[in-house]
């Protein structure tokens, strides 16, 4: 968005600056999240009353009776929106716009084009949206929508001219990096695109983002083990340590399957760094009868 803005001959001030639009691009992960974007909303039209104020992203997604009723809020679009942000602002003339496009519809990965890196070291490649897990917790298949695939030819060429440009590192990531492919019928998988990356002259290292336990199979780890440009470090969500809270969250592994991930991580990779995620509390139904049974 900001490089659209930047090609339309707009000035991109600091964000505590005082500006004539701004936009905020929100998130719904967690309650926490939502109430922040709904803050920052109403704070920004306190410092410039006659600005623009645009609500984009994933609260903007999922929320859309919320933020018409703010008055604050000019624009509000939804996910797939975001690519046509100038021609909205532009337009705009007054009258408060919603525009949020159903998203689960989406079946094509919505391609942004070339992107302007400002950082010189690393560089974070989008490669999919969307998620079909549907965790019990988690509200993201619902703003971004089922599982689409950047083509490998975007994702190559933009990395190609990363590497040309001089940065050694690039960060692949996207909502559910694992599903990479899944939705089409080529049989190209994340495996297949981490290869294919491996082999771009002048690209030093190449990191992934968060991945489920259920990709690291053997299989998954001997290729791995044979991209030399991937970096050691993974990160595994496990997000309980208990079996029960995990088939109430819809987590597709057991404890124990997740310890075999691990170890085989370990053995593929002696020096392996491991992240992870762990949700420490988690609703239940039955505690009336629990206590009942007390
Ligand atoms: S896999 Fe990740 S993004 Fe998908 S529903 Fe579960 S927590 Fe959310």
């Amino acid at each position: 968005m900001i490089q659209q803005f930047l090609e339309n001959g707009y000035k991109l001030v600091d964000f505590d600056e005082v500006a004539d639009i701004y936009i905020i691009n929100t998130c719904t992960v967690t309650n926490m999240s939502d109430k922040k974007s709904r803050q920052n909303l109403r704070r920004v039209k306190k410092k410039n009353p006659s600005a623009i104020i645009v609500a984009v992203g994933c609260y903007a997604q999922v929320a859309k009776n919320e933020l018409e009723k703010i008055d604050e809020i000019d624009i509000v679009l939804g996910n797939n929106e975001k690519k046509d942000i100038i021609k909205y602002v532009n337009e705009y003339n007054n009258s408060k716009v919603l525009n949020i496009s159903e998203i689960e519809k989406s079946k094509e990965f919505l391609e942004f084009g070339e992107v302007l890196y400002l950082e010189t070291t690393r560089a974070v490649i989008k490669i999919q949206d969307g998620c079909n897990n549907f965790c019990t917790y988690c509200i993201i298949p619902y703003a971004r929508g089922r599982i689409r695939s950047r083509s490998k030819e975007m994702i190559l060429k933009e990395i190609r001219k990363v590497a040309d440009s001089g940065i050694k590192e690039v960060v692949l990531t996207g909502i559910h990096i694992d599903s990479y492919g899944k939705e089409k019928d080529d049989n190209y998988y994340l495996i297949d695109l981490i290869e294919d990356i491996n082999k771009i002259e002048k690209l030093e290292r190449i990191r992934i983002g968060s991945l489920e336990p259920t990709i690291i199979t053997e299989e998954f780890c001997n290729r791995l083990s044979k991209v030399e440009k991937i970096c050691n470090h993974f990160h595994l969500s496990l997000q309980s340590g208990c079996d029960a809270t995990l088939k109430r969250m819809n987590r597709k592994y057991t404890t124990e399957e997740f310890r075999k991930c691990v170890n085989l991580l370990r053995k593929t990779f002696p020096e392996v760094n491991l992240t992870t995620d762990i949700i420490v509390g988690f609703p239940r139904r039955d505690r009336r009868r629990i206590y009942g049974n007390i």
